[in-house]
């Protein structure tokens, strides 16, 4: 069987070193806020080309606290609206609605599964703050426009960047194109930590000191509360984790980028379609996600020819219970892709054989 993504031999590279990180922590006595925290922050911050990076307990906190350090900071208030790409992860829009804001949903670019920019300018009213757009599938947004447009209107940027550590268009990683963005290090993310785990990385000075202080209960001194808080904190033994495996993160990039390149071309069945890419540094394969009419039944074809594969994702945000009676308006593509979007096993080891014998199945499917 050719699992979707075998983390347990993913993490086993690392064995040793992840062992000996262990064993530091649990002998500094240290397990909150300490030297790991401050040097993979530092190191984080280095590795996307941003001024700050504040840890906290995971992706979507990193969302949520940025918002609502925003709202704090007087940019944003209740009932703003922020666009958002209607074909996210939940927690996208779970990090608007959390804060009493409300989700605009963009349907995305066909080709590239990420939000259109012109369906963006469509969407901004006179209530739009905030543009949050999100690296699916590990691939960039269309940046250099969406700063533009946000720096037209005044409006925020918001960069979901848990699917695109280490992603670049024109020298530019993801993390350092909007005004702050949020990662995930959940273990299965390209930067997976062994538990949850996320970030902030921004330039702005008083938005990271908000932000540190709303994760850590609204307080700059300790037992002094400036804000009404969370407690949303990286932990030191998660921080160690990270910092072995930040060292590894290119060689695992540019593994994905090796067997998203052997499947681009390898793949020759024209009932599939396949991921477009204008420039292979923009793109870090997180996700390889083909489409086909027939998903389901291609699901089923390689799961029997022992091939494992998922679906991102298989109902989208506003079709959600969660979400019942919030959206009016109807996003077809974004129905339409998520009937026949599906994922193939990707992962930063070298794959080379399993690749190959994925596109051979492929390549037999018969429809
Ligand atoms: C994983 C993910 C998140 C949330 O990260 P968690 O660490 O699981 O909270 C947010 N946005 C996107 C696009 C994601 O893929």
């Amino acid at each position: 069987m050719i699992d979707f993504l075998d983390l347990k031999a993913v993490n086993q590279n690392y064995a040793q070193a992840l062992k000996d990180a262990c064993a530091r922590v649990i002998d500094s006595g240290w397990y909150i806020g300490g030297q790991e925290v401050s040097s993979f922050e530092r190191e984080f911050a280095t590795y996307c080309g941003s001024k700050h990076c504040i840890g906290v307990a995971n992706g979507l906190d990193a969302l949520i606290l940025t918002l609502r350090a925003w709202k704090e900071l007087g940019k944003l208030k209740d009932g703003d609206e922020v666009i958002v790409p209607a074909n996210t992860y939940i927690a996208s829009v779970l990090a608007i609605t959390e804060n009493n804001l409300v989700p605009v949903l963009v349907e995305p670019d066909v080709d590239t599964f990420n939000i259109s920019v012109s369906g963006i300018r469509e969407a901004i009213t006179d209530r739009t703050r905030v543009i949050l757009p999100v690296h699916l599938y590990g691939c960039l947004a269309d940046m250099p426009a969406i700063v533009d447009l946000a720096a037209q209107y005044g409006l925020l940027v918001l960069e979901d960047s848990a699917q695109a550590h280490g992603a670049s268009l024109m020298g530019r990683k993801a993390g350092s194109w909007g005004d702050a963005s949020g990662f995930s290090f959940y273990p299965g993310k390209n930067l997976g930590a062994l538990g949850d785990a996320g970030a902030i990385t921004t330039n702005d000075d008083e938005l990271a000191k908000v932000v540190r202080a709303l994760g850590n209960y609204g307080s700059y001194k300790k037992y002094e509360n400036f804000y009404q808080g969370l407690n949303s904190r990286l932990d030191e033994i998660q921080a160690a984790m990270l910092r072995v495996k930040l060292q590894h993160l290119d060689i695992e990039i540019s593994m994905r980028q090796r067997s998203a390149f052997q499947y681009r071309v390898g793949i020759n069945n024209e009932l599939l379609i396949l991921p477009k890419v204008d420039s292979e540094a923009q793109h870090v394969w997180h996700l390889f996600v083909i489409r086909c009419e027939k998903r389901d039944a291609l699901q089923r074809y390689l799961s029997e020819s022992g091939v494992q594969t998922l679906i991102h994702y298989p109902i989208p945000p506003h079709k959600q219970r969660a979400y019942q009676g919030l959206f009016e308006s109807e996003y077809p593509l974004t129905e339409k892709l998520h009937e026949q979007v599906l994922s193939l096993p990707i992962s930063g080891m070298d794959d080379q054989e399993s690749v190959v014998e994925v596109i051979k199945q492929l390549n037999k499917f018969p429809g």
